[in-house]
């Protein structure tokens, strides 16, 4: 009768074992896709902040890129040739 409860149990502990074991491998793998999704975003995150930093003319007053616009005097201002002509 004993050997058959120590079988059972030992069944029992392989179960409950191969159960942790997937649990951590699919908590591992949601973490590396949630880790790919967050560095995708972070990545998307810094394309934006590079491109989406609009300065205003100071001329103009229109909304241009800071990486195309010239720190002047009276500000950010277009190298845009039509800028002083649409102000
Ligand atoms: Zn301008």
């Amino acid at each position: 009768m004993g050997k058959v409860i120590f079988w059972i149990v030992v069944f029992f502990l392989v179960l409950l074992a191969l159960r942790m074991v997937s649990v951590y491998k699919s908590r591992q793998d949601a973490r590396d896709d949630e880790a790919e999704v967050n560095k995708k975003k972070r990545a998307d995150r810094d394309d934006t902040k590079a491109t989406d930093s609009m300065v205003k003319c100071g001329r103009c007053a229109s909304y241009i890129p800071q990486s195309t616009a010239v720190r002047k005097a009276l500000g950010w201002v277009c190298t845009d040739p039509d800028c002083s002509r649409r102000g």
